[in-house]
């Protein structure tokens, strides 16, 4: 059993304010949707907590089983368990995705997995997400197309087992296989109960096929609005107009 807390987060990229005080809490076995229009500070949340040079906590805690993750290293907070797939991974040019997969399955064990079981495990990864073999020799990221990019974030999941998962817009960019696909791989990934997902999208595309047990509508820095997936739906139904139009 994990969790996350949030509490009364304050981020500022340079002397502008993002975040305005976000209050979260997301247990492990719990699907949590983050939605909101663009320019919301959706993904400033997801950098904040990634501990990306660019984003600074003015106050607030953030606390991962207790321990203030804000006091880590990025690495550490790898190592403590959180996962973050970001809306622009990186290319990671020289790199395949095999031994990139093995360097963050070390980093984040804190030992190198055994040649063997990871192939065993890479191979079966892969396969539950329809990719293709030669995948695991290709650079990272490079030239990767939308659904490539999304699907070697699940495959990091499913190798990597974090406590809390923060996804970005894992949806975007994907045609309707695809979507299945990753959908598939984050709904086989929750089943487990071990892991807390933080699902941030702009569209309701992806909640039809993963179901979120709770909604929490961000505009201009704050959660303006929550609930479960009902609230989805409705934003579905109406969009964000009314979160905006307040906001203003
Ligand atoms: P969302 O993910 O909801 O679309 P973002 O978190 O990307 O929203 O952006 C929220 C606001 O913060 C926007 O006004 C954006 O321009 C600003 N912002 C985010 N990151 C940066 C950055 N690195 N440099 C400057 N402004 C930024
Ligand atoms: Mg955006
Ligand atoms: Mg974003």
């Amino acid at each position: 059993m994990s969790t996350l807390e949030i509490h009364d987060l304050h981020v500022s990229v340079g002397d502008k304010e993002i975040l305005k005080g976000v209050d979260l809490v997301v247990r492990s076995g719990e699907t949590h949707a983050i939605m909101g229009p663009n320019g919301s500070g959706k993904s400033t949340l997801a950098y904040a907590i990634a501990g990306h040079p660019k984003y600074t906590i003015t106050s607030g805690r953030v606390l991962l089983d207790g321990e203030d993750l804000l006091d880590m290293t990025v690495d550490e907070r790898a190592r403590a368990g959180l996962f973050l797939a970001m809306q622009y991974p990186v290319e990671v040019p020289g790199v395949s995705v095999s031994n990139f997969l093995r360097s963050a399955v070390t980093a984040v064990r804190g030992e190198a997995p055994k040649l063997r079981e990871f192939a065993k495990d890479l191979k079966k990864g892969m396969d539950a997400l329809a990719i293709d073999s030669s995948f695991a020799t290709r650079n990272t990221n490079e030239g990767f197309s939308g659904g490539e990019k999304k699907r070697h974030e699940i495959l990091q999941l499913e190798l990597l087992k974090p406590k809390i998962a923060v996804l970005d817009e894992t949806d975007s960019g994907l045609d309707v296989d695809a979507l299945r696909v990753v959908s598939e791989g984050i709904n086989r990934f929750r089943e487990s109960g071990d892991t807390g997902v933080l699902l941030i999208t702009h569209y309701t595309r992806i909640l039809r096929y993963v179901k979120p047990d709770f909604v929490h509508v961000f505009s201009a820095g704050r959660i303006v609005e929550e609930g479960g997936a009902e609230l989805a739906e409705k934003l579905e139904d109406e969009g964000y107009e009314a979160y905006t139009k307040a906001a203003h």
